[in-house]
């Protein structure tokens, strides 16, 4: 179900123990070849796919395109929320859901500037009704969700998400050839010295001067609907396990 499609009635009528799904994406520099509305456009793509699995057991909120991406901000085009408004922002919107009675919520994430105050809006929203235990608060980016996408896609040069790499090039081309550009003369950038196991802070154009980090070169839109495919089950699987959850216990 499209919230967007229903009226207030629908709404209020609907079992409550149904998930909602609140998609959160970005739009923000994709280096030379890709559009600034990337994030949105993949993550909008794997909505559009698991929502058709799921007809009337769960409720998709409408994208939220506008995300945190203030270490892209060098880059024109960029549009962000900064992150304590980012942090507000998806704190009201967890927030009216559980106004309108819904307690299991998941924000499907498609950009990784946005994990940290996603994950931090969810905590604060857990503290504020610390009373429950009937709440489910999920947060989930969409490349977390396929660990094995690496594996399962043949070909891939790349083990893991860049940025308008290799894996989110091919997606593009994919679903909207048109917009990708000129990839033959694009260097691959590697993804550097980021302090593994620590989590180094960094802004963008310090990795890299194209404004990606990978190897679009190797993007191709087989790949891209392979990847898209496995991404899709795993959110499906997640939504599932939103469903199955018992509604009032940590293990269960
Ligand atoms: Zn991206």
């Amino acid at each position: 179900m499209q919230l967007t499609d229903l009226t207030w009635p629908k709404v209020q009528a609907l079992n409550k123990d149904t998930p909602v799904v609140i998609p959160v994406a970005a739009l923000e520099q994709h280096g030379h070849h890709l559009p600034l509305f990337t994030d949105s456009m993949l993550l909008g793509e794997i909505v559009r796919r698991v929502a058709g699995q799921f007809e009337n057991r769960v409720l998709f909120a409408p994208l939220t395109w506008l995300g945190n991406s203030d270490h892209h901000l060098d880059f024109a085009g960029t549009l962000s929320a900064a992150p304590r408004v980012y942090i507000d922002l998806l704190n009201g919107l967890a927030e009216n859901f559980i106004a309108h009675g819904f307690k299991r919520i998941v924000f499907l994430n498609g950009h990784g500037g946005n994990d940290v105050p996603g994950k931090q809006a969810l905590f604060e929203v857990r503290q504020r009704h610390r009373q429950r235990a009937d709440l489910l608060l999920l947060f989930a980016t969409y490349w977390h969700l396929a660990p094995n996408a690496h594996t399962a896609v043949p070909g891939l040069v790349q083990s893991q998400m860049g940025h308008a790499c290799e894996w989110e090039t091919s997606m593009i081309l994919r679903i909207a050839p048109h917009l990708v550009g000129d990839l033959s003369k694009l260097a691959t950038i590697q993804s550097g010295n980021v302090f593994e196991p620590a989590s180094r802070a960094w802004i963008t154009k310090e990795r890299t001067t194209p404004g990606h980090i990978g190897d679009p070169r190797a993007a191709t839109a087989e790949k891209g609907e392979a990847l898209f495919q496995a991404f899709t089950a795993g959110a499906a699987t997640l939504l599932e396990r939103a469903l199955a959850w018992d509604g009032k216990s940590w293990n269960a």
